[in-house]
Order: structure tokens, then C-alpha cells, then sequence
């Protein structure tokens, strides 16, 4: 078993959803050899299937689409941390479910777009943590809440009805949903550390799939114009991961 709680400290806070105000947490880089043992602790207890199926490339946009700071390409902003990673894909492609668990949520959000959220009661720390999957900018949900599974949510939690997932349950399909529009169909895969007492730690996904982890290209980024400017430069290069419609 791993514990998080003893390097909570090794953690960085981040503002997260603007509009539930909540902070996230993200792994201090200066620590990196602390994670190495969640990341082992996952390994070990997941086998975690591609949100696209294995046997799609495991494609992501070197600009923006690594775990880690960007310039965000919709919200034009310098140093926004990307909580997840990025896979890019053809619209309308199936995407499944990358372990089992019991689905949380599933509906809209300004920023998320069309979402699913899976949490996974086998893969809990020694200190109460659990992991939590979203995959976000979904065009069509595949999995949901029917309207009296809703009410007994709002009515009383002994009643909330689980719904379970299995590995590889058909769970949407890509679209551009959220802050994703008009940039490039893509799924946005997170990986979340939950607390009851409200923590979230937001781990990088990239080494539990099998991807190398890398800084976006455009992390050092300090304004609209320095994006711009590389958007010249590297404009076939950025449009072949199709910000195109957006930037143009
Ligand atoms: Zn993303």
C-alpha cells in the first residue's frame, strides 16, 4: 500500500474549477521522486486500457496536450496547468471506460464539456484516497443516470444508486464539448487522488497509459503575442493537431 498523505507536501495547489472554486493539487516537480511510488502503487494494482481501444495510436498535441503547464489555445491564457492529457482523435470515435469503477457524474459542464466520472474503489491509498477518472469534451454520452436515479441522488445518499463500469464500457464518443470547441476533437483524460476531506491531487495520466510524460511546447510561454509568434513559425506543425478553425 502507498500512502499520499505524508507527501501532501510534495504537492503544488492550483485553482481548479473556477466555478465551484475548488484547489487542486498537482505533484511539485522537485519531488518527482516521491511520486515514483504512486505511480508503482498503480502499476501494480491497474492495468488501465486507452479511452480510444489499444490499438489506436496514443496521440498527443506537443503544443498543449501533455499534463503540466500550456498556453491554453481557447482560453489564451500563459501558464494554465492542463490537468489531464489530451488524445487526439477523429470525431464521433468510441471511447471507453480505462478501468472499472462506478460512475460518479455524467452530463454537461461550461469547461468539461460532455463528461463521464468513474471513481475506482479498489485503488485506494493507506490514507484514504481514491482514484477518480474523467474523459472530458465528449460529443454523445454512452452511460448516465436515469431521472428517478437522479431524484434518490438528491433525496438521500444511503440511496444512491451505483452504477458499476467495466473496463472498456462503451462510455461516449469524441467530440469537442467545453473548452475544447473548435480547437480539435480530442479526449481529455484526467486522473484524480480524492480525499473526503475535499483534497484532489491530479496526477499525470500519460505513465499509467504507457506514454512518456513531456513539457508542452508551449509552457514557457508568457503571452498571446510569443504564441503567435510560434504559430507562424510552426503553423503547419500546430494545425496538423488542428487549432486551425480557432487561430485562423
Ligand atoms: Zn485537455
Amino acid at each position: 500500500m502507498v500512502t499520499i498523505g505524508e507527501i501532501r507536501m510534495a504537492t503544488i495547489e492550483r485553482p481548479g474549477d473556477p466555478l465551484t472554486k475548488k484547489v487542486i493539487h498537482v505533484p511539485n516537480p522537485e519531488y518527482s521522486e516521491l511520486w515514483g511510488h504512486v505511480y508503482n502503487f498503480l502499476n501494480e494494482k491497474t492495468n488501465p486500457s486507452s479511452p480510444l481501444g489499444n490499438d489506436y495510436p496514443k496521440h498527443i498535441n506537443p503544443y498543449f496536450g501533455y499534463f503540466g503547464e500550456q498556453f491554453h489555445p481557447i482560453l489564451r491564457q500563459p501558464h494554465h496547468f492542463h490537468l489531464g492529457i489530451d488524445l487526439a482523435s477523429p470525431i464521433k470515435k468510441p471511447v471507453y471506460s480505462s478501468l472499472e469503477g462506478i460512475l460518479e457524474y455524467s452530463g454537461f459542464h461550461v469547461g468539461n464539456g460532455n463528461y463521464v466520472m468513474i471513481s475506482h474503489p479498489d485503488i485506494v491509498t493507506e490514507d484514504g484516497f481514491m482514484l477518480y477518472t474523467l474523459y472530458m469534451h465528449l460529443r454523445d454520452l454512452k452511460v448516465g443516470f436515469s431521472k428517478y436515479q437522479k431524484m434518490l441522488r438528491e433525496i438521500s445518499l444511503r440511496s444512491y444508486p451505483n452504477i458499476s463500469i467495466t473496463r472498456d464500457t462503451l462510455i461516449g464518443t469524441v467530440g469537442e464539448s467545453g473548452n475544447a470547441k473548435g480547437m480539435y476533437p480530442h479526449v481529455h483524460l484526467q486522473c484524480e487522488f480524492r480525499h473526503k476531506d475535499g483534497t484532489i491531487i491530479a496526477i499525470d495520466p500519460a505513465p499509467i497509459l504507457g506514454i512518456e510524460s513531456q513539457v508542452n511546447r508551449t509552457a514557457t510561454l508568457n503571452t498571446e503575442e510569443e504564441f503567435l509568434r510560434l504559430y507562424e513559425t510552426d503553423k503547419k506543425n500546430i494545425c496538423d493537431h488542428c487549432v486551425e478553425k480557432y487561430w485562423k
